[in-house]
């Protein structure tokens, strides 16, 4: 390997513009595999879940699992693909310990979706194609006995229906790439394709990168960082290999066409092998599938299932409920969460005011409970209510910020709360001006010190008046009697 200093200085990096493609596999949500019933479950011990089809048994013949289509052409439309109505399996040839079959059944010439893009930062980043394939197995490396390394093989993951989404080299900086995995994982959970789990290994990433000087016209040889597994990690893979090709160019090197794997530890890439070419995968049409035909009935189905994407809901929630840029993003990271969100805006009445309770109390409660939205025990109807409730002046917002975790500890809702604990806002005006009366007569001292100017001390009094009517009073309208009584 190159032994030239592999990084460059932010001045000779200024110099160049990194173009950047990304392949992205995902697993699809089936509960049993692309070509038999065995099933996806994650944890199962090594080698349970397997048989002739998945272990590539001689004669044991593959049946396409027909959610896993359904699922591989919602991606397409979700990334606004035109999806082929007839598409091709073929095999790709390679050795591996972890492939028994020797071949990976994929799609080559006739993917089942191709051509869309996926706007990112205002910017379209072009989709080339989605093609669904098997996944293999996993190698394991441990154990040891007599100092001899053993490697074991686990044939559960093989077979696990997989899309593999290929991008245009679109992108120009990893912050654009870590927006564009962002976008995807999102819609991708959106429509319920993959839950994007990435400790699981539901998304992986690699990451093709090249450099050329600003102003080029012509993109520059490209290495391939693979197999990454985090967005953090892919980000810090492609600036870490930009700054090492431009390290190569600046010193009269080359870059070599191959792909790399990336070491968080160090923050480096190594090389891994020379870049192999399609023909030495030996490509050729599955002969045990049949073309897949995808017809106006079926394809109609399937469009209907689709629902609201992530990004048309950020910008409807902007439009409909005047939210800020920022807190659509936050309310819309899930589909989860964005359901849970609407609903409660459309229960208070209040849209804005639902969002910084969702962002807000019910976030950190959630946090502390160590649990996730879909079962919170606040539902956003109850929440809505309580929103409501101020709303309409029955509930301060002091008072209810004492009442919403008695909600969310016991799941009632708010006016049951309020009845069993005698928590009510204080609307009799009458009671009210007899509590600031008392107040006002056992603290000459500070009555004297704000006639003299010293208006602060106003603070003091509300506080009191809070405390005298434990957080039922609404503090405005004890502030506007203290300040008439005050006057006199
Ligand atoms: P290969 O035949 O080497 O697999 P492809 O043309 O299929 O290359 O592209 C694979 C990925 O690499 C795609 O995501 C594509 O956008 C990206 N890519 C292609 N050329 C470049 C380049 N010069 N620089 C960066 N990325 C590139
Ligand atoms: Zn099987
Ligand atoms: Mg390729």
């Amino acid at each position: 390997m190159a032994s030239i200093a592999n990084v460059a200085s932010p001045e000779q990096i200024a110099k160049y513009e990194p173009v950047i493609g990304l392949e992205v596999h995902v697993q699809l949500s089936t509960r049993t595999k692309i070509f038999c019933g065995c099933p996806t479950a994650f944890g199962a011990p090594p080698n349970t879940n397997v048989c002739p089809v998945c272990l590539g048994l001689p004669g044991a013949l593959p049946v396409l699992n027909r959610l896993a289509v359904e699922m591989a052409i919602k991606a397409g439309l979700a990334l606004r693909c035109r999806v082929n109505t007839t598409s091709r399996f073929a095999r790709k040839n390679y050795f591996y310990p972890d492939l028994p079959k020797g071949y990976q059944i994929s799609q080559y010439e006739l993917p089942v979706a191709e051509q869309g893009w996926v706007e990112v930062e205002g910017k379209r980043i072009g989709i080339t194609r989605v093609h669904m394939e098997d996944d293999a197995g996993k190698s394991m490396h441990e154990g040891f006995r007599d100092s001899d390394q053993y490697t074991y093989v686990d044939l559960n993951r093989t077979g696990t229906p997989l899309i593999e989404i290929v991008t245009e080299p679109d992108l120009r900086t990893s912050g654009e790439a870590f927006a564009f995995l962002t976008e995807l994982k999102q819609a991708l959970q959106y429509i319920g394709v993959s839950a994007c789990d990435m400790e699981k290994g539901q998304l992986r990433c690699d990451a093709n990168v090249s450099v050329r000087l600003k102003g080029a016209e012509t993109f520059g040889t490209k290495a391939e960082v693979k197999n990454l597994n985090s967005f953090r990690f892919v980000k810090m893979a492609i600036d870490h290999e930009i700054a090492r090709q431009v390290a190569v160019l600046e010193s009269g090197g080359r870059i070599e066409q191959e792909s790399r794997l990336y070491n968080p530890d160090l923050d480096e890439t190594f090389g891994m092998r020379s870049k192999e070419h399609a023909h030495d995968y030996r490509y050729f049409p599955e002969p045990d599938l049949v073309p897949l035909r995808i017809g106006d009935e079926w394809m109609a189905r399937i469009q209907a299932e689709m629902v609201e994407l992530p990004a048309g809901r950020r910008a409807r929630f902007i439009r409909d409920y005047g939210l800020r840029e920022y807190d659509a993003q936050v309310l819309t990271a899930t589909r989860d969460l964005s359901d849970f969100f609407e609903a409660a805006a459309k229960a208070s009445g209040d849209p804005r005011a639902a969002a910084n309770w969702v962002m807000g109390d019910l976030a950190a409660a959630l946090k502390e409970a160590g649990q996730n939205i879909a079962d919170s025990p606040v539902t956003p109807e109850r929440l809505g209510e309580l929103i409501a409730l101020i709303g309409k002046g029955e509930v301060t917002g002091k008072l209810a910020k004492d009442v919403f975790p008695k909600m969310f500890a016991t799941g009632d809702a708010p006016r049951d709360i309020m009845e069993r604990e005698g928590l009510k806002a204080m609307s009799d005006s009458g009671a009210l001006e007899k509590i600031v009366d008392e107040i006002v007569a056992a603290n000459p001292k500070q009555v004297e010190q704000y006639k003299g100017g010293k208006t602060t001390v106003l603070a003091f009094f509300v506080g009191q008046a809070m405390k005298a009517t434990r957080g039922q009073a609404d503090p405005q309208a004890v502030g506007e009697i203290l300040k008439s009584r005050m006057a006199r």
